[in-house]
């Protein structure tokens, strides 16, 4: 059903859409003739001419389950559109008229300083009314920050659906009450000091600061008794280890959004170390986000002693002991694309500090290219940040597209229902 929706778009355009932006000050609805056309600079000159006093940067709609998701590029844009187009779809189906595509404008200041201005205000008032209204507004302030930093508690979750186990821990679907959101919540088993645990909450706080479409949004982590629960944004498509040869149309797309993740977290100085398919994350709206990178020295030293056997993804410098670095990054990106593509036959072929010897005929010269560039033996010779995203594969795909993906994830998630279904004699 999904994909007719998705594939629908050109009749949307035919007949326009209206889009209801949010403002404090009330809804302001505008009509858009052609939304393919539409890019996200049209919409924020659009915001910026209802709201001419706040400075605004971004804009959120909510998704099915109430999620807000921020919108600051053309290839988000498309996202929005391309689920706006499937909710769309629905309600004609079911016989209702469509519900206008609402957006919420998202200003540079950040929560603290909006709490500040109850404090302007007060300071505009008389003397004796200003010191009547003290009490009032420190309470406001302590409440207003109390809720803005809320910490996520094992009380206010709800867990709702065992999502995989790795080599560390155990990751759920879970709802946070308080939150009213959908996480996944990752729980790892950890017999470690006091000490510790403080030290590795102290090095999760580097996750807080990391802002990118292409990076898994981490909400908070906690640790109760002897285990620590790192609770991050859900994907509903799942990571890519479950998917089956992905054609290179999609996969280019993926490989793109990986880079670029990547080269993000490079920028910040950190290093994923665990660059592998189920740590690549897709979901409906075709966004592709990194997960579990290794912000905490401490964390994957505690789970790297519980843990048997080799990582599969490792570069050979890394099996071999020696220094690891960016280039054992690239190389794990290339093996990961290798083996999603191959179908996992190449996994337990050769040496896993063997190059790759890849088939001819059934991929493309530059995919092919991409991949023996990112597995050259030699660290030096692999590309750097910047000569990956100049490779010619990643190029020719880096062109924002995101229903490409989100259409193929969702009848990916189409057929693995119907399977389900036909297994279970449902069908
Ligand atoms: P490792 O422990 O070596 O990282 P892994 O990545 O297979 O191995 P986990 O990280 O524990 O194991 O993840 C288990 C599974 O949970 C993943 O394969 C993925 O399918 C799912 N998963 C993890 N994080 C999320 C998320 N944020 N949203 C949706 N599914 C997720
Ligand atoms: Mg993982």
């Amino acid at each position: 059903m999904l994909l007719l929706v998705l594939s629908d778009s050109s009749a949307m355009d035919t007949e326009g859409i209206v889009i209801r932006i949010k403002t404090p000050g009330g809804d302001m609805d505008s009509a858009v003739d052609c939304p393919s056309l539409l890019s996200f600079n049209d919409l924020l000159v659009a915001i910026r001419d209802v709201m001419p006093e706040a400075t605004i940067t971004a804009f959120e709609y909510e998704d099915e389950v109430g999620d807000r998701i921020t919108v600051r590029s053309d290839e988000e844009l498309k996202a929005m559109l391309s689920y706006y187009y499937s909710t769309v779809m629905e309600q004609r189906m079911n016989g209702m008229l469509p519900e206008p595509l609402q957006i919420f404008p998202r200003g540079t200041c950040k929560p603290l300083p909006c709490c500040l201005w109850p404090w302007v205000l007060l300071l505009s008032l008389d003397i004796s009314v200003f010191l009547m209204c003290l009490p009032l507004f420190i309470l406001f302030i302590y409440f207003s920050c109390l809720l803005l930093f809320v910490q996520i508690n094992e009380q206010d979750i709800r867990y709702q659906e065992l999502l995989g186990h790795g080599n560390g821990g155990t990751v759920y679907k879970a709802y946070h009450l308080l939150g009213k959101r959908v996480l996944a919540v990752k729980v790892i088993p950890l017999d470690i000091t006091v000490e510790l645990q403080k030290q590795i909450m102290s090095e999760l706080e580097i996750l807080y600061k990391c802002d990118s479409p292409y990076i898994i949004t981490f909400y908070s982590a906690f640790f109760v008794e002897n285990r620590i629960s790192i609770c991050t944004e859900f994907m509903d498509g799942g990571s890519l280890d479950v998917y089956r040869s992905i054609p290179e149309h999609v996969l280019g797309r993926i490989a793109v959004a990986v880079v670029k993740g990547l080269t993000y977290l490079w920028s910040l100085k950190i290093l994923h170390r665990d660059v592998k398919p189920s740590n690549m994350l897709v979901n409906t709206r075709g966004q592709v986000k990194l997960c579990d990178f290794g912000v905490s020295t401490q964390l994957v030293n505690s789970i790297a002693k519980t843990y048997v056997g080799t990582n599969a993804y490792m570069a050979p410098e890394r099996i071999s002991g020696e220094q690891y670095g960016i280039h054992s990054d690239v190389w794990s990106v290339g093996i990961s694309f290798m083996e999603v593509n191959l179908n996992h036959i190449q996994k337990n072929q050769g040496s896993l500090m063997d190059p790759p010897v890849l088939p001819v005929g059934q991929f493309s010269e530059t995919f092919i290219h991409f991949i023996t560039q990112c597995m050259k033996k030699q660290p030096k010779e692999r590309p750097a940040p910047n000569n990956l995203m100049d490779h010619p594969f990643i190029m020719k795909y880096n062109d924002g597209n995101a229903e490409v993906v989100s259409m193929w994830v969702c009848r990916c998630l189409e057929e693995r229902r119907a399977q389900q279904l036909q297994s279970q004699g449902v069908m």
